[in-house]
């Protein structure tokens, strides 16, 4: 009996750090699991009036498509809603206009008329005929502070099953 009870008080101070760890991802109003953000891509993307209501911090970016929260950061206790960023985000709902490339401004829409209207097959065609990506500044322009690569795939994926 002795030992269960100190076995588990062992255990317990590295569960509580494991849920501390786990809370701070939770979007503060739906609760949902955030994905991690760089402080200077959240520095670029909130309103210029807002950039030092940024904490020092790294936040987490809510990717809930109903939820209005899109940068958060429980330590700091601060948030953003999706009107105080400079950009609408594509998974957002009601996002107009929907980036495919933030860098290069360049929308799903048009990846998707150039393989639809100008017949271009892959990758090397779109980022040619719509000049996205021309401009690589992912860490500042877009939400995720990642490449934009991705995002253009799944437009052309998009395109070609409409084919
Ligand atoms: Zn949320």
């Amino acid at each position: 009996m002795e030992k269960k009870t100190l076995n588990k008080s062992c255990c317990g101070s590295k569960i509580e750090t494991t849920r501390l760890v786990e809370k701070n991802s939770l979007c503060p109003v739906c609760g949902e699991n955030g994905t991690f953000v760089k402080n200077i891509t959240v520095k670029h993307m909130v309103l210029d009036e807002l950039t030092e209501q940024v904490s020092n911090n790294d936040y987490f970016l809510c990717m809930n498509e109903e939820c209005d929260v899109t940068y958060y950061n429980t330590e700091s206790n601060t948030k953003f809603n999706k009107q105080q960023v400079k950009v609408p985000l594509w998974f957002k709902k009601d996002a107009n206009p929907k980036y495919a490339c933030y860098c290069s401004k360049v929308t799903e829409g048009q990846v998707i008329d150039a393989v639809l209207k100008d017949g271009a097959t892959d990758m090397k065609d779109v980022l040619k005929i719509t000049g996205a990506m021309s401009k690589s500044q992912c860490q500042k322009k877009n939400p995720l502070g990642k490449c934009c690569h991705p995002m253009i795939q799944a437009a052309i994926d998009k395109a070609l099953s409409m084919k």
